[in-house]
């Protein structure tokens, strides 16, 4: 059933975030009208949709006794920020692995936006090369700590498990109720989508609720089978978590992978262009490795007919904005007309 309160949460995530009218790029577009669901707007440590999952899984570590949270994500991880930030405030340790997945040795990449924050926060931070196993790498450690009599619980990267998909399954109640009281009628959900807890989570709760509004993932990383198998599986396991097992059909995932470009936090050109244009006709900023990617995709796919004119989209953002100065050099070559 979908009662979430009978889950333990902490509540620190500015609900429910704001959805806005995008009438500029409409326009602009000449497509459907676009609105934005803010989840950028969270509240915690600049925000983002980390903070949702985090409600969730941190009540479960705090539940659990644990005195530390191991965590991991690529260099620029905007869940690892958010986690940074969270535990310093209850007072839980917070040890971080980084899997420098672009292999990028950019200074400003390597050490500023999240990065910089994450030590603010006073995390512990270990680096690690591409493609190593992060999952194997955080038994590791929750082993070692459990030897010097912590204790220590691990959230996945990104906090895509069930327990960290319920943030996203609130989220699709709210987004609802604030539809229904808008008189908003939505015809589709557009989000940027990696390690999959947020596109489980919107889908697992619109189902449930027999919505039948369709969402789309803009993959950052995975190709569209891969992804699209990766968000099912946490749809399952999180309906099975909720006692809504086999409540959401497979072909209720959808995911397109069209604009991933070389790989994983490398820009391109749909980016750049998203990010210009949502910061210019709506003074929005986008992330390069997330939203920028999702909002080329929303572009791309306005401009090729994907929606009709009177359809209602809704693009949620969710958030990372910090990760842009991990990438000043290339915005700073882009603004100045290298890839205008
Ligand atoms: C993590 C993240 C996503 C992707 O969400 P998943 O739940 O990992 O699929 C999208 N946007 C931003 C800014 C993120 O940090």
């Amino acid at each position: 059933m979908m009662h979430l309160a009978r889950y333990p949460r902490l509540r620190f995530a500015h609900l429910p975030t704001p959805i806005e009218p995008m009438d500029n790029l409409s326009r602009l577009l000449g497509g459907p009208r676009l609105w934005v669901k803010r989840d950028d707007c969270t509240g915690l440590a600049t925000g983002g949709n980390k903070t949702r999952k985090l409600e969730f899984l941190m009540a479960d570590a705090v539940a659990q006794k644990a005195d530390v949270v191991i965590t991991q994500g690529a260099t620029q991880s905007n869940h690892a920020r958010q986690t940074a930030a969270i535990a310093a405030k209850l007072g839980i340790a917070c040890d971080i692995l980084l899997e420098n997945r672009t292999s990028s040795t950019d200074r400003d990449y390597t050490t500023s936006g999240n990065v910089l924050m994450d030590r603010l926060f006073g995390a512990s931070l270990t680096e690690f090369p591409g493609g190593t196993d992060m999952n194997a790498a955080m038994t590791k450690r929750a082993e070692a700590l459990k030897a010097k009599g912590k204790r220590p619980y691990i959230i996945p990267g990104g906090g895509s498990n069930p327990v960290g998909a319920l943030g996203y399954v609130a989220c699709a109640l709210e987004l609802l109720d604030q539809a229904n009281s808008m008189g908003l009628k939505l015809d589709h959900v557009v989000h940027a989508t990696g390690s999959t807890g947020t596109q489980a989570g919107l889908v697992v709760g619109l189902e449930a609720a027999r919505t039948g509004i369709p969402v789309l993932g803009i993959s950052v990383r995975a190709p569209k089978e891969a992804q699209e198998a990766n968000v099912y599986k946490l749809v399952e396991a999180t309906a099975d978590f909720m006692g809504l097992k086999g409540a959401v059909a497979k072909n209720a995932v959808a995911a397109n992978s069209d604009y991933v470009g070389a790989g994983y936090g490398v820009p391109t050109d749909g980016m750049y262009e998203a990010m210009k244009l949502f910061a210019r006709a709506e003074g929005l900023v986008l992330d390069p490795v997330y939203t920028g990617k999702g909002a080329a995709g929303l572009i791309d796919l306005v401009r090729k007919g994907h929606f009709k004119g009177a359809e209602n989209v809704l693009f949620i953002h969710t958030g990372g904005q910090v990760g842009m100065f991990g990438y000043t050099g290339p915005f700073d070559r882009m603004l100045s007309g290298g890839n205008e």
